[in-house]
Protein backbone atom coordinates (compact mmCIF):
# COMPACT_ATOMS: atom_id res chain seq x y z
CA UNK A 1 0.00 0.00 0.00
CA UNK A 2 0.68 3.82 -0.94
CA UNK A 3 2.16 5.70 2.03
CA UNK A 4 -0.55 8.10 2.95
CA UNK A 5 -0.86 11.49 1.47
CA UNK A 6 -3.32 14.46 2.64
CA UNK A 7 -4.83 16.41 0.52
CA UNK A 8 -5.08 20.08 2.78
CA UNK A 9 -8.73 21.42 2.20
CA UNK A 10 -10.07 18.59 -0.14
CA UNK A 11 -13.92 18.52 -0.01
CA UNK A 12 -14.02 21.72 2.24
CA UNK A 13 -15.92 23.62 -0.70
CA UNK A 14 -18.29 21.08 -0.53
CA UNK A 15 -19.34 20.88 3.22
CA UNK A 16 -22.04 23.37 3.15
CA UNK A 17 -23.80 21.50 0.27
CA UNK A 18 -22.87 18.13 2.26
CA UNK A 19 -25.92 17.62 4.03
CA UNK A 20 -28.37 16.96 0.53
CA UNK A 21 -25.79 15.05 -1.26
CA UNK A 22 -26.29 11.56 -1.53
CA UNK A 23 -22.57 9.34 -1.21
CA UNK A 24 -22.55 8.78 -4.76
CA UNK A 25 -22.98 13.21 -5.15
CA UNK A 26 -20.25 13.90 -2.18
CA UNK A 27 -17.73 11.22 -3.80
CA UNK A 28 -18.06 11.93 -7.92
CA UNK A 29 -17.82 15.64 -6.62
CA UNK A 30 -14.50 15.30 -5.14
CA UNK A 31 -12.96 13.45 -8.01
CA UNK A 32 -10.71 14.20 -10.74
CA UNK A 33 -11.36 13.48 -14.43
CA UNK A 34 -14.78 11.52 -13.30
CA UNK A 35 -16.17 9.54 -16.23
CA UNK A 36 -19.34 7.62 -16.33
CA UNK A 37 -18.76 4.19 -18.24
CA UNK A 38 -22.15 2.84 -17.31
CA UNK A 39 -25.28 3.04 -15.61
CA UNK A 40 -24.38 3.25 -11.91
CA UNK A 41 -20.39 3.35 -12.58
CA UNK A 42 -17.43 5.98 -13.14
CA UNK A 43 -13.93 5.82 -13.45
CA UNK A 44 -11.84 8.65 -12.22
CA UNK A 45 -8.24 9.78 -10.88
CA UNK A 46 -7.56 7.67 -7.69
CA UNK A 47 -6.59 10.23 -5.44
CA UNK A 48 -4.73 7.89 -2.76
CA UNK A 49 -1.69 7.14 -5.07
CA UNK A 50 -0.11 9.09 -7.88
CA UNK A 51 -2.62 8.17 -10.91
CA UNK A 52 -2.17 9.75 -14.69
CA UNK A 53 -4.75 7.08 -16.05
CA UNK A 54 -8.09 6.75 -14.15
CA UNK A 55 -7.46 3.60 -11.78
CA UNK A 56 -10.52 3.99 -9.71
CA UNK A 57 -14.03 2.47 -10.47
CA UNK A 58 -16.78 3.80 -8.78
CA UNK A 59 -19.68 1.97 -8.19
CA UNK A 60 -23.06 2.56 -6.63
CA UNK A 61 -25.16 0.00 -5.11
CA UNK A 62 -28.91 -0.49 -5.22
CA UNK A 63 -29.15 0.76 -1.56
CA UNK A 64 -27.53 3.68 -3.03
CA UNK A 65 -24.04 3.15 -0.94
CA UNK A 66 -20.80 3.72 -2.81
CA UNK A 67 -18.35 1.00 -3.66
CA UNK A 68 -14.09 1.85 -4.84
CA UNK A 69 -11.88 -0.07 -6.05
CA UNK A 70 -8.53 0.92 -6.58
CA UNK A 71 -7.07 -1.29 -9.59
CA UNK A 72 -3.64 0.00 -7.88
CA UNK A 73 -4.72 -1.49 -4.98
CA UNK A 74 -5.51 1.46 -2.82
CA UNK A 75 -7.73 0.54 0.18
CA UNK A 76 -10.93 2.46 0.53
CA UNK A 77 -9.93 3.89 4.09
CA UNK A 78 -7.03 5.47 2.11
CA UNK A 79 -9.26 6.67 -0.85
CA UNK A 80 -12.07 8.47 1.58
CA UNK A 81 -9.29 9.96 3.55
CA UNK A 82 -7.63 11.47 0.98
CA UNK A 83 -11.25 12.54 -0.30
CA UNK A 84 -11.65 14.14 3.25
CA UNK A 85 -14.42 11.92 3.69
CA UNK A 86 -14.68 8.75 5.78
CA UNK A 87 -16.04 5.13 5.18
CA UNK A 88 -19.18 6.28 6.91
CA UNK A 89 -19.96 8.52 3.95
CA UNK A 90 -20.22 5.92 1.65
CA UNK A 91 -23.49 5.09 2.77
CA UNK A 92 -26.77 6.41 2.49
CA UNK A 93 -27.60 8.21 5.80
CA UNK A 94 -31.16 9.79 4.88
CA UNK A 95 -33.28 7.00 2.68
CA UNK A 96 -35.46 9.56 1.88
CA UNK A 97 -33.28 11.03 -0.59
CA UNK A 98 -32.90 7.43 -2.02
CA UNK A 99 -36.42 6.92 -2.60
CA UNK A 100 -37.63 10.41 -3.69
CA UNK A 101 -34.46 9.46 -6.95
CA UNK A 102 -36.39 6.20 -7.38
CA UNK A 103 -33.37 4.17 -6.51
CA UNK A 104 -34.62 2.95 -3.22
CA UNK A 105 -34.36 -0.56 -1.91
CA UNK A 106 -37.93 -1.16 -2.42
CA UNK A 107 -37.91 -0.78 -6.13
CA UNK A 108 -35.88 -3.72 -7.22
CA UNK A 109 -35.59 -6.84 -6.70
CA UNK A 110 -32.12 -8.04 -4.11
CA UNK A 111 -29.44 -8.46 -6.99
CA UNK A 112 -27.37 -11.38 -6.36
CA UNK A 113 -24.74 -10.56 -8.89
CA UNK A 114 -24.76 -7.13 -7.35
CA UNK A 115 -24.26 -8.35 -3.89
CA UNK A 116 -21.42 -10.98 -4.83
CA UNK A 117 -19.63 -8.61 -6.77
CA UNK A 118 -20.16 -6.42 -3.30
CA UNK A 119 -18.27 -9.88 -1.39
CA UNK A 120 -15.75 -10.04 -3.85
CA UNK A 121 -14.96 -6.54 -3.51
CA UNK A 122 -14.78 -6.92 0.30
CA UNK A 123 -12.28 -10.12 -0.04
CA UNK A 124 -10.10 -8.41 -2.20
CA UNK A 125 -9.45 -5.37 0.40
CA UNK A 126 -9.34 -7.87 3.09
CA UNK A 127 -6.25 -9.72 0.85
CA UNK A 128 -4.78 -6.29 0.58
CA UNK A 129 -4.97 -6.01 4.31
CA UNK A 130 -3.02 -9.28 5.05
CA UNK A 131 -0.57 -8.75 1.85
CA UNK A 132 0.38 -5.23 3.95
CA UNK A 133 0.94 -7.07 7.58
CA UNK A 134 2.65 -9.66 5.63
CA UNK A 135 5.34 -7.57 3.91
CA UNK A 136 5.75 -6.30 7.63
CA UNK A 137 3.42 -3.03 7.40
CA UNK A 138 1.73 -2.34 10.82
CA UNK A 139 -2.01 -3.99 11.40
CA UNK A 140 -3.11 0.25 12.40
CA UNK A 141 -6.72 0.49 13.89
CA UNK A 142 -7.75 2.16 10.05
CA UNK A 143 -6.78 -1.78 8.82
CA UNK A 144 -9.10 -3.39 11.48
CA UNK A 145 -12.20 -1.00 11.12
CA UNK A 146 -11.79 -1.79 7.04
CA UNK A 147 -11.71 -5.17 7.92
CA UNK A 148 -14.72 -4.92 10.43
CA UNK A 149 -16.79 -3.23 7.72
CA UNK A 150 -16.02 -5.79 5.03
CA UNK A 151 -17.46 -8.43 8.04
CA UNK A 152 -20.57 -5.88 7.87
CA UNK A 153 -20.95 -5.27 4.36
CA UNK A 154 -21.34 -9.35 3.63
CA UNK A 155 -23.50 -9.59 6.69
CA UNK A 156 -25.35 -6.74 5.14
CA UNK A 157 -25.64 -8.66 1.96
CA UNK A 158 -26.49 -12.45 3.35
CA UNK A 159 -29.13 -10.13 5.44
CA UNK A 160 -30.57 -8.91 2.13
CA UNK A 161 -30.40 -11.94 0.08
CA UNK A 162 -33.02 -13.40 2.78
CA UNK A 163 -31.27 -13.25 6.31
CA UNK A 164 -29.22 -15.33 8.71
CA UNK A 165 -30.28 -18.80 9.69
ZN1 LIG B 1 -5.11 4.17 -5.85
Amino acid sequence: MQPQKSRPGAGTAYDNARSNDTPIDAVLHRLDRVKRTAPGKWIALCPAHDDRRPSLSIREADDGRVLLKCWSGCGAAEIVSALGLSLADLFPGDRRGLSDHGTGPMRRPFDYRDALQGIAHEATVARLIVEAVNRGEEMDAESLDRLALAEERIDDALRAAGGVQ
